[in-house]
């Protein structure tokens, strides 16, 4: 059925069935239309136009479907326009237009809308409305009673048609919307804009969230940081120093003061001025300001004056150490040399030997007898070249290496620099710090060794650098850069005396002691050392006078009595039940048990060797602290015996039914591995005889497959040894006789020193009695198989 009723084309807008618009039309035209249809029924179609733009459409230029609407008021503006507001009432599609003078009439279609909703569309429909209740919470635009007014409607059609009219969609997509007959689709189309607005509207909601913490947080630190200021402002009474200025100028002031070198002023402005650009609270500005106190605690061109007087520093030595003749008469000659020559180019002084022989102690010395300040630095257990050289700055937490550290705390730039334990540096994957530290050592490069952290060339030339070691366990490009001073371990009237001339007046001064109020007799300082000290320093006993002190001042203060006297009859009362016995001469002759002698980083030692048999094939195991070395001279040892066998009177079908176990009890392993040889046969020779051997017969030598003895290190150590452990014979390789003139007189008068050539002459001595040869026989060829490692040939020699 087509009606016709005035059109009045609509520019940006599309009016749905039931919505109520107010319009304001301009066009003379449209006005017209109104006129017309305020004359007749009030009714007007309303459509789109395609261009908004368009002034005269055409039928071309309008969508064909719009609605029929009546005019519920009307008002003349007095600009010549009109404001009318308008009530949808149902779909129209445009046919034709007829135009008329001044006005256009459309010819229209209505279309009904559906009749019942079914369920589904019923359920779609709640759907629908749900959406837009959340749609509605995030769109503020929407009147808040729009909802209600939804829920209050009967018909899908409606719905669908409200909230299209209400949603936040282009003209073309509203359009669709009304275009669409089926109120199922109609319905889907709105959800699916609904969806796409509601996501648009999420993302909008965070973005203006964020936009709105920002801000919070932005002026939260503008107001904290103001706090903070006036904070700071009470507690430094800075006036109105704004942020750091003050402390700007004091590090100004500190680098203006420094001696640096160019290069290291330049780096240290330059960091000043970063500083100056920072916020005084961050953190940057915390690892600049760190920066600039390590730079400023270097003591840039400060230095001791050095004494360069031999004559005073051989007295310095002296005063500070009782013997040492020789090593004070090499310290001096190296001194010397160096006075000459002005100059710290020669090697490094590396002093070698047990611990508590002196080496620190001499090297604070040479810094007082120089004038030069003194800094000790371990090394043991440095693995990481950054502990020397520094961590790189763009570490969190990055810190100057050790030799930075020390200057600074040195405060000046020659010290002597004492390292110690240079031979128990590490090696990992971290770097080498031998290297590392060649470099600091090299007098060629150390005029510009760069600290990672610093980034900058400090000059270490006139550093004089002493290191100290207990072996000569060292990189060979190390050992190269060092002059070897060795320092044996002390006798005990060595100990006696510098126990009475400094360790004995250094405690009684430690503790505050008064002349005459502590006394330790000689005898009783002599049994200190005997049954309270095993060593070859005197590291222990100091400690052990340190307590006989302590417990003297303690009976002063308490008024037990005046004045303390220590003697062998009260010695246990202060220094406690004796920790060792002196000497294993006391002991037993024993069979299967000798005395060796090792030679160890803690000095010379009494080393127990113990053999046994036990039933097996004539093989020889070993338990214990042996080494690689010492396990092939246990081999060694056993060929030895097993070839030797019938002259000693062992049966050798004795090796068919036994097996020899040596044991080496728990102790520092020794340096010298070969060097247990002949205590080994002497053993192995005493448990297969069951003749028993001296305990106060100490040895040392290593074997040959033919019982030879050779020559073995660390003489003067291993007889030190025998000395503190009250031995009265010492067995040694005829070819070390010659290096008895270094050994004092004090121990040579100690001991009857016996140089030996071949094992007979070892046993014939340690023995209590001589074994008895047995006759050798063709079955007992059979009997001595070599045993492993050593060769048959080898092991066949006979004499
Ligand atoms: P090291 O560095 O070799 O381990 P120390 O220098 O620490 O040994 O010496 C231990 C203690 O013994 C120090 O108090 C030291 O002064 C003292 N001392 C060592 N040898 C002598 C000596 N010959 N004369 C005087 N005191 C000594």
């Amino acid at each position: 059925m087509t009606q016709s009723f005035p059109l009045l084309p609509l520019r940006d807008i599309v009016v749905f069935p039931q919505m109520v618009v107010p319009l304001f039309v301009g066009r003379d035209r449209s006005v017209a239309a109104l006129e017309r249809a305020m004359a007749g029924d009030k009714d007007i179609f309303l459509v789109a136009q395609l261009d908004p733009a368009e002034d005269d459409p055409g039928s071309d230029d309008l969508f064909d479907l719009g609605v029929i609407a009546s005019v519920l008021q009307l008002l003349k503006l007095p600009d010549g326009t009109v404001r009318v507001l308008v009530e949808g009432k149902g779909r129209a599609r445009l046919t034709s237009l007829e135009s008329h003078e001044g006005w256009t009439e459309a010819h229209v279609e209505a279309l009904a809308e559906p009749g019942e909703d079914s369920p589904e569309l019923t359920a779609l429909m709640r759907t629908t409305i749900s959406q837009f209740g959340d749609y509605a919470k995030l769109n503020k635009r929407l009147p808040a009673e729009t909802v209600t007014q939804l829920e209050q409607l009967e018909r899908a059609s409606q719905v669908a048609d409200t909230i299209a009219a209400n949603l936040n969609v282009k003209v073309a997509d509203k359009q669709a919307m009304l275009s669409e007959a089926d109120v199922a689709k109609r319905l889907e189309m709105v959800l699916a804009f609904m969806e796409g607005e509601l996501g648009a509207l999420q993302v909008e909601k965070r973005i203006r969230g964020r936009v709105k913490r920002q801000m919070e947080k932005t002026q939260r630190e503008y107001y904290l940081n103001e706090q903070l200021k006036a904070i700071q402002r009470e507690l430094g009474g800075a006036g109105d120093d704004e942020g750091g200025e003050g402390e700007i100028a004091e590090l100004q002031a500190k680098i203006d003061k420094a001696k640096m070198p160019k290069e290291a002023r330049t780096r240290a402005l330059a960091e000043l001025k970063k500083l100056k650009g920072m916020a005084p609270m961050s953190a940057e500005a915390t690892v600049v300001r760190n920066y600039l106190d390590v730079m400023l605690g270097v003591p840039w061109g400060k230095a001791s004056k050095i004494k360069s007087d031999i004559g005073a520093a051989q007295a310095v030595l002296d005063e500070d150490h009782f013997g040492l003749e020789k090593v004070k008469e090499r310290i001096v000659e190296y001194l010397a040399v160096q006075a000459r020559t002005r100059k710290l180019k020669g090697p490094i002084l590396c002093l070698v030997g047990p611990p508590g022989v002196g080496k620190t102690s001499l090297g604070r010395s040479i810094a007082r007898a120089t004038g030069r300040k003194f800094v000790r630095q371990s090394l043991g257990g440095v693995r990481d070249e950054a502990e020397i050289r520094g961590h790189r700055r763009t570490y969190i937490g990055s810190m100057p290496g050790k030799i930075v550290a020390n200057l600074k705390k040195a405060e000046t730039m020659n010290p002597l620099f004492l390292l110690d334990e240079i031979d128990k540096l590490g090696q990992d994957f971290r770097g080498d710090p031998a290297s590392a530290l060649l470099e600091v050592l090299d007098p060629e490069q150390n005029s510009k060794f760069n600290d990672h952290y610093l980034e900058l060339d400090l000059d270490l030339s006139n550093v004089m650098f002493v290191t100290t070691a207990n072996s000569l366990n060292l990189p060979q490009p190390l050992l190269d850069r060092m002059e070897i001073i060795r320092l044996e371990g002390y006798t005990e009237d060595e100990k006696v005396e510098i126990a009475k001339r400094h360790l004995l007046p250094k405690q009684v001064e430690a503790h505050g002691l008064k002349a005459g109020e502590f006394v330790l007799e000689e005898d009783a300082l002599r049994d200190l050392i005997r049954f309270y000290t095993r060593e070859a320093g005197v590291r222990t006993l100091e400690r052990e006078i340190a307590k006989l002190a302590r417990k003297s001042l303690r009976r002063i203060l308490e008024k037990q009595t005046e004045a303390v006297t220590v003697t062998t009859a009260n010695l246990h009362e202060f220094a406690g039940v004796r920790k060792y016995r002196f000497g294993v001469g006391e002991e037993e002759d024993q069979v299967g048990a000798v005395t060796g002698l090792a030679w160890t980083e803690v000095g010379g030692e009494l080393l127990t060797i113990e053999a046994v048999t036990v039933p097996g094939k004539g093989q020889v195991k070993t338990t214990g602290k042996l080494g690689d070395v010492m396990t092939e001279s246990v081999q060694a040892a056993m060929s030895y015996v097993k070839a030797r066998a019938p002259a000693y009177g062992i049966k050798p079908s004795l090796f068919q039914r036994k097996d020899i176990h040596i044991h080496l009890p728990e102790g520092a392993v020794p340096k010298d591995g070969p060097s247990a040889g002949i205590g080994m046969v002497t053993a192995m020779v005493s448990t297969l005889t069951g003749i028993a051997v001296r305990r106060d017969v100490a040895m040392t030598g290593e074997v040959t497959l033919r019982g030879r003895v050779l020559p073995i290190g660390g003489l003067k150590e291993k007889l030190l040894a025998a000395q503190r452990g009250n031995i009265r014979t010492v067995l040694i390789p005829e070819e070390n006789e010659k290096d008895l003139a270094e050994i004092p007189d004090s121990v040579k008068g100690a001991l009857e020193i016996v140089p030996v050539r071949h094992v007979d002459e070892v046993l014939e001595r340690a023995l209590v009695r001589a074994p008895e040869a047995i006759e050798w026989t063709d079955a007992d060829e059979l009997a001595v198989a070599p045993v492993g490692g050593a060769s048959a040939g080898e092991a066949a020699v006979r004499h």
